[in-house]
């Protein structure tokens, strides 16, 4: 049969890291292509306590259907985490969503029409390309410099085209690990104050930060932004809940959306993931998730530089669960792909990260997911291939 399937849905490609994960598959690979929490930092017997808890004292309530924008007292807890970081951000401006790749879908959704203008960081989160795809936006693209994007394109930009949203992912990027410095966000914020473009934050691993100083979303700069939240790094990616931060009008379109979407996020889970954030100390939590994430990070960074030949270059995040590799000009990582999967370590090749004029020797690393004697081991696989790589050059 030749189905009639949708014009958009011929634009848009399966996502290339789950094709790439399926390759990865085999026990015997050391995997830095994934982008998994360590499963070492779920909260089993914390959740199944809190899970016990609310089916023993309100069993009913909790299997019922509820509201769209989600259980108030998980959204009050939400809002207060976000005044100790400096950004006031009421109940009614959050809605809890089924991740926060959810967030993308209903912002692509309200926002684009066909060919309307969308600026994406250069290399940017694959998922965020697919998700706005679907609405066949015009991409444009702006670099990303170690202290985040390149102000002065982004002001030509929206300057000269017309734009309606601006995608960052602010914090420990996905997939560079760049952080927006402080001055960059005053920067953002007032070129975005000057236009009518609309600031999309994404903010998945702003809690994971091992490193440095914290420093508030830029909506704390700009309140008429969006900002999106997930609890898919500091609880469990599989309950799959998230938010979003919008002002009134947006969040009336978005509720609209989501109504269509899905009624309302799984309101069982929502009531299970507030027992657990009640009953539990949750900074001590994310403590712990940071000290394991830095330690594999810095294990990555020492091994990068013991194995891997010093013409390759790699940024060193201060939180988050990427790094970025850009190998010498002129090679290619999806050609290296090969070769390090022959020595049994993968990676994701970084096309896949890039709306335009993708840069093809770069890759993205992930070290959430591997405990340190497979990040030294992969490494070494890794510093094989890439010299395979240069000697076939020769
Ligand atoms: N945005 C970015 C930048 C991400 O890296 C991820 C996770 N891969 C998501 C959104 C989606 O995460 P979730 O839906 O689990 O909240």
């Amino acid at each position: 049969m030749n189905y009639p399937f949708a014009r958009r849905m011929h634009k848009i490609p399966r996502s290339f890291v789950r094709e790439i994960l399926k390759v990865t598959e085999e026990p015997e690979i050391i995997s830095f292509a994934g982008g998994l929490p360590n499963p070492l930092s779920f909260p089993v017997e914390a959740v199944k306590k809190a899970t016990s808890k609310i089916l023993d004292e309100e069993g009913e309530q909790v299997l019922q259907y509820s509201t769209t924008e989600g259980y108030a007292p998980l959204r009050d807890f939400i809002a207060r985490r976000y005044s100790h970081q400096g950004l006031n951000v009421d109940v009614d401006d959050i809605m809890i969503t089924n991740g926060s790749q959810q967030c993308l879908d209903l912002v692509g959704k309200i926002f684009l029409d066909q060919n309307d203008g969308v600026v994406m960081e250069r290399p940017t989160y694959l998922a965020a390309i697919q998700a706005f795809g679907l609405s066949e936006p015009k991409f444009h693209s702006v670099p990303l410099l170690e202290d985040g994007v390149d102000t002065p394109t982004l002001e030509k930009l929206l300057r000269t085209e017309d734009v309606k949203l601006f995608y960052a992912v602010t914090s420990f990027q996905n997939p560079t690990g760049i952080t927006y410095s402080k001055k960059k966000r005053k920067e953002v914020a007032d070129i975005l104050t000057d236009h009518d473009t609309i600031l999309v934050e994404d903010n998945p691993y702003g809690d994971i930060r091992f490193m440095g100083e914290d420093i508030p979303p830029i909506k704390a700069q700009l309140p008429d932004s969006v900002l999106f939240g997930t609890f898919s790094k500091i609880v469990s990616p599989g309950m799959r809940m998230g938010w979003i931060v919008a002002p009134p009008e947006v969040m009336d379109k978005l509720v609209t959306a989501k109504q269509a979407s899905d009624l309302h996020s799984n309101y069982f889970t929502q009531r299970v993931v507030y027992q657990y954030l009640k009953d539990n100390d949750v900074d001590g939590h994310i403590q712990n998730i940071r000290k394991l994430y830095k330690s594999q990070r810095d294990q990555m960074v020492k091994s990068i530089k013991e194995f891997l030949p010093s013409e390759v270059n790699h940024t060193e995040p201060e939180g988050g669960m990427f790094l970025w590799i850009t190998l010498p000009e002129g090679m290619s990582s999806l050609e290296l792909f090969d070769l390090a999967i022959e020595e049994k370590v993968a990676f994701v090749p970084g096309e896949a990260f890039y709306t335009e004029n993708p840069e093809v020797n770069t890759m993205r690393l992930n070290f959430s997911n591997c405990c340190e004697d497979e990040i030294v081991e992969g490494m070494q696989r890794l510093g094989r291939a890439i010299k395979k790589l240069v000697d076939a050059k020769k």
